[in-house]
């Protein structure tokens, strides 16, 4: 978006490191060691606005998340929204992002097309919020579509307005966070509204894309019996959804709110007992719903 191009200051980066991955593995290779070319602001700020160019967190190879199969997973840096309980806080704000070409990247994807293959995996466009660079986002999904791969967003779909059609069509997966379904609760947990979620999910339900949900189950916050039925009957009026994925809250993320000199509102809140992730599970599945 305009108000947050300009933030981009630093070189352009080109991706050149191997990525390692391996099942329910995380192995980040965030832009670190990126060999480095140039591009002035001028040069930057009309690659941004024309989807060249975008700002890029960090990526990584991983298996049995973010999608079927190997995925490589990229994280780009700007979001709307902000959770109390972001484990990637530093996603938050696009500067701190770094400058890299979408056709770079889409070479590396290229890399990966065997392993995809085999696997049935692909690509999985995660952030931060992927709709804060739709230009950009669009062409990673129309290059990676070009080469056959498997697509996949992860989005809150607050933003969803910022999806075209020709780009939802470009997307074989949606991974839609829901984070909760009482909109003072949704307000409470992300300083923002309920309603675009809900109209982006009834869009890509009615485009006959695949959903897959994902809802953090806070204690305390998100936990609410009332909360989780508003979540649950909202997804069972999805006809495309084929998972749920309910995530207990952790605390892996505390230490990057104080190393940003953010406030983190969650000192105290405990993950989930096996109990209530159980009781919550359920109230999915008593809609008929597949749940993991
Ligand atoms: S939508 Fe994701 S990246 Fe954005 S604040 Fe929430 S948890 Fe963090």
């Amino acid at each position: 978006m305009t108000g947050t191009v300009e933030q981009v200051g630093a070189p352009v980066i080109e991706l050149g490191l191997p990525l390692v991955g391996g099942s329910h593995q995380r192995s980040s290779a965030g832009t670190a060691g990126l060999e480095v070319s140039e591009a002035d602001r001028s040069e930057r700020f009309a690659q941004m606005r024309a989807g060249e160019l975008g700002s890029l967190h960090s990526w990584e190879l991983v298996t049995a998340v973010d999608g079927p199969g190997t995925r490589l997973t990229t994280f780009l840096a700007g979001c709307p929204l902000r959770c109390l309980y972001c484990h990637n806080p530093d996603t938050m704000e696009m500067r701190r992002g770094e400058p890299v070409l979408a056709e770079e990247l889409l070479r590396r994807i290229a890399r990966y097309v065997p392993a995809f293959s085999v696997t049935g995996g692909g690509l999985t466009i995660s952030g931060g919020e992927p709709l804060m660079q739709p230009a950009f986002v669009a062409r990673l999904l129309r290059g990676a579509k070009e080469l056959g791969v498997h697509t996949a967003i992860d989005t809150s779909g607050y933003l969803g307005a910022h999806c075209t059609d020709a780009m939802l069509a470009d997307i074989d997966l949606v991974l839609l966070d829901v984070k909760s379904g009482i909109p003072e609760t949704y307000k409470r947990t992300t300083g923002r509204e309920l309603q675009p979620t809900l109209d982006f999910g009834r869009r890509v339900a009615a485009s006959g894309t695949e959903i897959w949900i994902r809802f953090v189950l806070v204690p305390g916050l998100t936990d609410a019996v009332e909360n989780v039925d508003a979540v649950a009957d909202y997804v069972a009026t999805l006809s495309t959804v084929s998972r749920v994925e309910v995530l207990p809250f952790h605390q892996m993320g505390r230490d990057k709110w104080a190393s940003l000199g953010m406030d983190y509102e969650l000192e105290d809140a405990q993950p989930p007992s096996p109990e209530l992730v159980a009781r919550v599970r359920q109230q999915f599945r008593d809609r008929g719903l597949t749940v993991f």
